[in-house]
């Protein structure tokens, strides 16, 4: 009896990055080999200066937390490299690659990650992954919306003008 091969085909998933703004400048081409090398696809890039309004939308969750203010003070500083990454799994593989939360605390165990080599505290922490699938399509509406938006309409104008 022939063998059958079954292909079983994962479908990707989405996720934002951000490269915060402390580390943009100085890292950014090392931190996105190291996306590319780990087989994400970056679907989009851009440089975006994030208004203080979509960073407290983007940790609303923290509000009450005693560091907000210093954190969307940090966050509106400069520009973000702003990153659409698919993957399957893609916010899982993002996040495990970004490391825990706090750098400091994750150069005592020996696990590499993005924030262990490039953090420098637990504020200036190098990189922002989403959270869930959920937050993700919330954070790339949020941070890409208007971009995508209006990509899509040039892509209609463009079919339209090609089918007139
Ligand atoms: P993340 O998902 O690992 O980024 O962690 P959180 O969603 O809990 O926190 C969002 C961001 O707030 C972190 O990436 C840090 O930049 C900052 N942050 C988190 N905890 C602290 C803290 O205890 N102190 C300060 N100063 N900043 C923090």
């Amino acid at each position: 009896q022939a063998e059958q091969e079954i292909q079983v085909v994962f479908p990707p998933e989405q996720t934002l990055a951000l490269i915060k703004p402390d580390t943009v400048e100085e890292h950014k081409d090392e931190i996105l080999k190291a996306i590319q090398d780990a087989g994400f696809s970056i679907l989009h890039m851009m440089a975006v200066c994030l208004s203080q309004a979509d960073i407290e939308k983007l940790y609303r969750k923290l509000q009450d937390k005693p560091f907000f203010n210093q954190l969307v003070d940090f966050m509106c500083s400069g520009p973000c490299m702003a990153l659409i990454l698919s993957k399957f799994r893609a916010v899982h593989e993002w996040r495990a690659m970004m490391g825990p939360t706090d750098p400091c605390q994750a150069r005592e165990t020996a696990a590499e990650s993005l924030r262990v080599h490039f953090g420098k505290d637990i504020l200036h922490n190098a990189v922002h992954g989403s959270s869930s699938s959920e937050r993700a399509n919330e954070e790339i509406h949020l941070v890409f919306g208007d971009v995508c938006r209006e990509e899509n309409q040039a892509s209609l104008l463009h079919e339209a003008s090609a089918t007139a």
